[in-house]
């Protein structure tokens, strides 16, 4: 999966969010999160991010955002 870090944080741009092909971002408390359960991995949101805060949750210490971002996309 793919998640959203801590850049997103009163990011404006939502180009991410009309890319993904499962409509899998969800909107957080102050910043957009990626529905881990639902993201298929494609990679398109990433390069369409300014804020670089798009990761493939195979690098390093990205459990914490994994949770993050299951626990707000969860709340809709
Ligand atoms: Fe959506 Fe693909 Fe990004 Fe996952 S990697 S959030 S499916 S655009």
């Amino acid at each position: 999966t793919y998640v959203v870090t801590d850049n997103c944080i009163a990011c404006k741009y939502t180009d991410c969010v009309e890319v993904c092909p499962v409509d899998c971002f969800y909107e957080g408390e102050n910043m957009l999160v990626i529905h881990p359960d639902e993201c298929i991995d494609c990679g398109v949101c990433e390069p369409e991010c300014p804020a670089d805060a798009i990761r493939p949750d195979t690098e390093p210490d990205m459990e914490p955002w994994v949770e993050f971002n299951r626990k707000y996309s969860l709340a809709w």
